[in-house]
C-alpha cells in the first residue's frame, strides 16, 4: 500500500477530469481533453501549485485502432495493466447506482516534476470483489457504451471522486470541473452542504448553491450545444435515485427538460471559462445569463519538444522547461542550429515512418502533417478537394503525413479515413500521401516536430481551441490553419504562419465554405509557402523562429496554470 499522507497536509485544489493523458503506456485518455488535463498536472507540478487530480481507471482505455488496406478502421480495446505504473490505496467508499451501493476504490499515480515538485493522480476503480460483474466494468470503457453507462461513469466520477478525497483525509478549497463530465460533484458537495444545514432542501437551496458555488470552477470545452452531456431524467432516477439531491431540486439545477451537465455546472461555479478567447465568446453567445471568461489552452513544453529542440534549447535558452517565457529570446539561435534541430527531427520522424508503413519520406521535400480525431467538422481530408490542382502545384515537392482516430460510432468521421486513402492512391508516385494508425501520445511525439508545416482545416467556429498547433509551435514547425481557435491569438500572417479562407456569412452553404477555403489553400501552398520553403531558407527560418518565440513562449500550460491561479482559484 502507498503513502499518500504526504499529500494531505497542505489543502488542495481538486482537479476532475473524465480523461487524463500522462504517458503512451496510461491510456486513459482518448485525445485532446486528456492530453490538455495531464500537461496541466505536469505544469502544476513544475509551479508547485498543490492540486489533486480525479479521472477513472479506464482499464480498456480509449480503443486501439488498425487500418486496413482500404482504410477501414478496426478498433480492439486497449488492455493494460495499471498496476505497473500506480498503487492501490487503501480506501473504499460507495455511490449509489441503480439503488445498489457500489463499491469504488482508487489508485495512486505519483507525477514528479524534475523541478521537485508532485501531484497526485487517483484512479478511480470499481473492478472490486463486492461489487456485480456488470458493476465491475464501470470504469472499463472511455466513452464507451451508451447513455446508461456514461451516466454511471459520472457518478462514480463526480459523487466518488468527493467522497474518496474526504475518505482520503484530503483538504480541498476548490472543485475544478475539466468539462461538464465531473458536474455531479456540485450535487455531492450540496448534498454534504445541506446536511450541516440540517435544513429541509426548499428552504436553503439558495443559500447552499451560493456556499457550493464559491468552491467550484468550470471549464466547458465545446463549442456545440449537441456536444454537451445530457440525460433523460427517467434515466436520472432509475441511476442514482433521491438519494443525494431530490429530482425536484436537481431540475431547478439542470434543467427542466433533461439533466444537462453543463447548466448544472454553470449554476454551481463561481468562476466558468472556455478555452480561448473566441471560444469564451462563442459560450457567452451559447449560455446567456453566465459570465464567462476566457483562459486559453497550453502545452507542456517538456512533454512536447522533440529531443532536438530540448537540446538546442537546453544550450542556448537555460531554464526554458520551467519558464517558457524565455523562448521570446529565440533569436540568439543561430538559423543554421534551429534547421539542423528540425532536421534531426524529420530524419526521425523519417526512420518511424519506415518501420510502421514501409514508406519513404524525404528530408529534403516539403511535409505537411495534419494529425487530430477524425470528425466531419474537422475536415480531415479538405487538403484533397481539387486533386488536379494540388498535383499541379506539388507534384514532386510535396509529402503528407497524417493521423487520428474516428470516434466508433462516427461513420462519417470513419469515411473521411477512407476519403484520404483513396486520394492517397490516385497521387500515388507524384505525391507521397503517409496515414499513421493508432494516434496517441507517442505517435503525436514522432508526428508533429518532424513535419515542415503543420495544417488545420476546421469548420469554423467549431474548434474551441486546439492544442497541436501549440506542439508544432515549440517545435519550428509554424501552423497553416483556419483562423479558429488558439490559432486567432497565435497568428500574424506571414510571421508566425498562415491562415487559410475568411470567415463567411451564415448563409454560405457547407460546399461552398468548403470550396473557398480548399482554393485560398491552394494559393497560399503555392505562391507563397512553397516558395519560401524551397527558394528563401533564411525567410523560412525566421517564421520557424517566430511560432518558437512569438508562439511557444506564450501558449503553454505554465502561462495557462499562473492564470488559472490568479484569475480562477485564488480569486474570492
Ligand atoms: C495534442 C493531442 C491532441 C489534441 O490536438 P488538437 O489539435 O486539439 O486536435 C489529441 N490527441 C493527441 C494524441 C495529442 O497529443
Amino acid at each position: 500500500m502507498e503513502s499518500w499522507n504526504v499529500f494531505t497536509r497542505t489543502s488542495r485544489i481538486a482537479y476532475f477530469s473524465m480523461e487524463i493523458g500522462l504517458a503512451q503506456d496510461i491510456p486513459t485518455y482518448s485525445g485532446g481533453l486528456g492530453v490538455l488535463a495531464g500537461d496541466t498536472i505536469k505544469s502544476a507540478a513544475d509551479l508547485n501549485v498543490p492540486l489533486v487530480a480525479i479521472t477513472l481507471a479506464s482499464r480498456k482505455g480509449y480503443f486501439a485502432q488498425s487500418l486496413d488496406e482500404e482504410g477501414v478502421q478496426h478498433e480492439a480495446p486497449v488492455e493494460g495493466d495499471i498496476s505497473a505504473r500506480m498503487k492501490p490505496l487503501p480506501v473504499r467508499i460507495t455511490v449509489p447506482i441503480e439503488g445498489r451501493a457500489v463499491s469504488v476504490a482508487a489508485w495512486l499515480y505519483r507525477n514528479q516534476s524534475p523541478a521537485g515538485g508532485e501531484v497526485p493522480v487517483l484512479f478511480l476503480d470499481t473492478a472490486l470483489e463486492e461489487n456485480t460483474e456488470e458493476d465491475q466494468t464501470i470504469t472499463d470503457r472511455l466513452y464507451g457504451g451508451e447513455q446508461r453507462y456514461r451516466l454511471k461513469q459520472e457518478v462514480v466520477l463526480g459523487i466518488g471522486g468527493v467522497r474518496i478525497l474526504q475518505a482520503l483525509g484530503f483538504r480541498i478549497f476548490q472543485y475544478h470541473m475539466n468539462e461538464g463530465h465531473a458536474a455531479l460533484l456540485t450535487i455531492e458537495l450540496l448534498n454534504q452542504t445541506r446536511n450541516v444545514h440540517a435544513g429541509s432542501w426548499m428552504n436553503t437551496l439558495d443559500v447552499d448553491r451560493k456556499a457550493v458555488g464559491k468552491r467550484c470552477v468550470f471549464t466547458t470545452h465545446t463549442p456545440v450545444s449537441a456536444g454537451h452531456d445530457r440525460f433523460e431524467y427517467t434515466l436520472v432516477q432509475e441511476v442514482l435515485g433521491d438519494e443525494v439531491v431530490p429530482m425536484e431540486q436537481l431540475r431547478q439545477l439542470g434543467g427542466d427538460a433533461e439533466l444537462n451537465m453543463t447548466t448544472l455546472a454553470l449554476q454551481l461555479s463561481r468562476f466558468v471559462n472556455g478555452v480561448a478567447k473566441k471560444h469564451g465568446e462563442v459560450s457567452r453567445e451559447m449560455f446567456p445569463g453566465y459570465e464567462i471568461h476566457a483562459i486559453t489552452n497550453g502545452i507542456h513544453p517538456l512533454t512536447w519538444a522533440s529531443a532536438y529542440m530540448v537540446s538546442l534549447f537546453n544550450r542556448h535558452i537555460s531554464g526554458w522547461a520551467l519558464q517558457p517565457e524565455l523562448l521570446v529570446r529565440v533569436d540568439n539561435i543561430s538559423d543554421e542550429e534551429v534547421w539542423e534541430a528540425h532536421q534531426g527531427a524529420k530524419a526521425y520522424l523519417a526512420q518511424y515512418i519506415k518501420e510502421v508503413t514501409g514508406q519513404q519520406l524525404f528530408l529534403d521535400v516539403f511535409t505537411i502533417g495534419f494529425a487530430r480525431r477524425v470528425a466531419a467538422y474537422k475536415r480531415n481530408d479538405l487538403i484533397f478537394h481539387d486533386l488536379e490542382r494540388l498535383l499541379a502545384l506539388g507534384r514532386g515537392r510535396l509529402q503528407l503525413v497524417f493521423a487520428g482516430k474516428a470516434h466508433p460510432h462516427d461513420n462519417d468521421g470513419k469515411s473521411l479515413i477512407q476519403n484520404i486513402y483513396t486520394a492517397a492512391e490516385r497521387l500515388h508516385g507524384e505525391i507521397t500521401v503517409i496515414y499513421l494508425p493508432n494516434y496517441s501520445i507517442d505517435v503525436a511525439k514522432h508526428l508533429i516536430p518532424g513535419v515542415d508545416v503543420w495544417l488545420n482545416t476546421p469548420t469554423r467556429p467549431l474548434e474551441a481551441s486546439g492544442t497541436s498547433g501549440m506542439k508544432a509551435a515549440l517545435n519550428g514547425v509554424p501552423n497553416f490553419s483556419v483562423l479558429d481557435g488558439w490559432w486567432i491569438e497565435g497568428h500574424i500572417e506571414n510571421i508566425t504562419g498562415w491562415s487559410i479562407g475568411e470567415e463567411t456569412s451564415p448563409d454560405t452553404s457547407p460546399e461552398e465554405s468548403n470550396a473557398a477555403d480548399a482554393e485560398d489553400m491552394y494559393k497560399k501552398l503555392e505562391d507563397k509557402i512553397l516558395p519560401l520553403y524551397y527558394e528563401d531558407r533564411a525567410g523560412w527560418v525566421r517564421v520557424m523562429k517566430n511560432a518558437i518565440g512569438k508562439n511557444a513562449y506564450y501558449f503553454n500550460t505554465h502561462v495557462m496554470m499562473r492564470r488559472y491561479v490568479t484569475e480562477a482559484y485564488l480569486q474570492r
